[in-house]
């Protein structure tokens, strides 16, 4: 009898922590209760339970917990349903599952025993290698981490540990079967399986052990770098009872702590997450996949705005692209997303560590809405000398938001792309005897969305942009849609671009000096010697007498990923 006790114990426990895990309070109470919001995880609201005309009931996410301050009344999420749908404990339990898309047969008595068994292993597997780490058989894992500059202090934080080589994981394996857990379950969390000669093989050897926690702190499973040459370099636990890789994000845990900080990110790597929580920023990885459903509702379980950040290459585009295509019909009000796309082959450790916090703030600060992306989708489908596929271009954007399902969203989204094509459309008329080119497109976006770029530093690079479109006419072709985007605060050098940009245009084999002696015939004479006259060769580390187009190409690359402007 008792036995039979412990295990429905077990299962509440385990099923309760799930659904916490999964349905905030306030999206409870906010189903028939109107809320007001104090702060990211506080709310407020006229007490469902006396009557009241100001509003005394509050409610935490954080915590969990309401309170009303006119009656008294106090509760978590299970007493809350309880008493407002006067049922009793077990309908709740399956009620609330059900809303959180809790499969209930996984919660069968022996699963769930079996389940608190295994957190309990796996938590037991983190310990010792958390100890392997800090023996002198970790030596190397630590070099390793310091390496890469995670400081000792992030060790503890993220509980990291070291794997330990064959032996090791057999002395773990061992100890584990003293202390009373079974092989079954060692295979369970996916630290071994058995070979076909029914010895163990093990999942993680001489690797660095970083354990991924779920919301509420506990170890599910483990991301393990090698850290000696081979292949994979990571490698997560397989799906587990505790692990669903679709569903769980690396350092949501942590990021809970730091999110009142700085902006949300979300990114790829584990060595992300930690680096930028290193500055700060509440961060989580998606573990290799690209962000499923289940992780961005995640995401917006935590918080209510998230920075998709995306390498700037061809794969990081097309991850940007499935995210935007699978989002943007369930779009909510007050959750947003932005995706932020860094300098090609930087992720978001290797460009803070090389450019700092201030240029990666920077980078955020340029981040596409979900609205910019939509249009700049958009604008790919316009093509040269082709007026009609002006039609194609403003239809996909009007059926593109005729999915948004959420009324005033969907409202709002099309105010605002009409708003955009009306501009569009006055400025193709005004330059209907021009080429229809996709420069004219850009820079009647930009009349719309100007962007606000930071002076400082900036300044300097958009001087050296400018330097290099003079002194190598021809790379900067490669870039007239990203260089005509850009807005500067100082309008005569805005004019000044500009026009260099027409000239080329206009003249595509225009060489330097031809350039040159056209902008001096256009009155530009005092700002091309500005120009020309600063020290931006030297800064630039660029011989003048040996441009090289392929040395410039990649330096006005890295010029224009740096001011970060908004483009594919
Ligand atoms: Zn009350």
């Amino acid at each position: 009898m008792g036995n039979i006790f412990i295990k429905i114990m077990y299962k509440n426990e385990n099923l309760k922590e799930e659904i916490r895990n999964r349905l905030k309070l306030s999206e409870v109470i906010g189903k028939n209760l109107s809320l007001k919001k104090k702060d990211d995880s506080n709310y407020i609201a006229l007490c469902p339970f006396h009557k009241e005309k100001t509003p005394s009931f509050s409610i935490s996410d954080e915590k969990g917990f309401y309170h009303c301050f006119g009656c008294g009344k106090h509760g978590d999420l299970f007493s809350y349903v309880m008493e407002t749908e006067n049922i009793g404990f077990v309908d709740v339990l399956s009620n609330l599952a059900e809303q959180a898309g809790i499969n209930l047969s996984n919660y069968d008595n022996h699963k769930n025993h079996d389940l608190d068994v295994i957190y309990n292993l796996i938590k037991r597997a983190s310990d010792s290698y958390i100890k392997n780490l800090n023996s002198p058989i970790g030596e190397k894992a630590k070099n390793y981490l310091i390496q890469r500059n995670v400081p000792p202090s992030h060790f503890n934080e993220y509980l990291i540990g070291y794997s330990g080589n064959l032996k090791s994981n057999k002395f773990l394996v061992s100890s584990l079967l003293k202390e009373g857990f079974i092989i079954d379950d060692i295979i369970k969390v996916g630290l071994a399986k058995k070979a076909v000669n029914n010895n163990l093989i093990f999942y993680f050897q001489e690797r660095i052990m970083i354990p991924i926690l779920n919301d509420r702190g506990r170890v599910v499973a483990f991301g393990g770098r090698l850290i000696k040459a081979g292949e994979p370099k990571y490698l997560n636990s397989p799906e587990t009872p505790l692990f669903h890789k679709g569903k769980q994000l690396f350092g949501v845990f942590n990021a809970k702590k730091l999110k009142k900080k700085k902006r949300f990110i979300v990114c790829e790597g584990y060595m992300d997450v930690i680096t930028l929580s290193k500055f700060g920023y509440p961060a989580v990885a998606t573990l290799g996949t690209s962000v499923t459903e289940d992780q961005i509702n995640n995401v917006f379980n935590v918080t209510d705005e998230a920075f998709l950040v995306f390498d700037g290459d061809v794969a990081g585009r097309r991850a940007a692209i499935r995210v935007f295509e699978k989002n943007l019909s369930i779009l909510k009000i007050k959750k947003i997303f932005k995706f932020v796309f860094l300098p090609e082959n930087l992720d978001p450790e290797d460009f803070i560590t090389k450019y700092g916090e201030n240029e990666f703030e920077k980078m955020l600060d340029n981040a596409l809405s979900m609205i910019d992306f939509l249009w700049m989708e958009g604008l790919k489908l316009i093509k040269k000398e082709h007026p009609e596929t002006n039609a194609i271009f403003w239809s996909f954007l009007r059926n593109k938001v005729k999915t948004i399902e959420d009324y005033n969203l969907k409202l709002a989204y099309s105010d605002e792309i009409e708003k955009r094509i009306k501009v569009y459309r006055n400025n193709s008329q005004f330059s209907q005897f021009k080429n229809v080119s996709k420069r004219n497109i850009f820079n009647n976006y930009k009349l719309i969305e100007k962007q606000k770029l930071p002076k400082t530093g900036v300044e300097k690079k958009f001087e050296a942009i400018i330097y290099i479109m003079i002194l190598c006419p021809s790379v900067c072709q490669n870039f007239d849609e990203k260089i005509s985007l850009l807005d500067f605060r100082d309008h005569s050098l805005n004019e000044f671009k500009d026009l260099i940009l027409k000239l080329i245009f206009n003249t595509p084999n225009i060489n330097s000096e031809k350039l040159q002696s056209d902008l001096i015939n256009e009155g530009f004479a005092i700002q091309l010697r500005k120009i020309m006259q600063s020290n931006i060769s030297s800064r630039l580390n660029l011989d003048e007498n040996k441009m090289e187009t392929e040395n410039v190409h990649d330096i006005l690359k890295e010029l224009l990923h740096l001011i970060n402007i908004k483009m594919h």
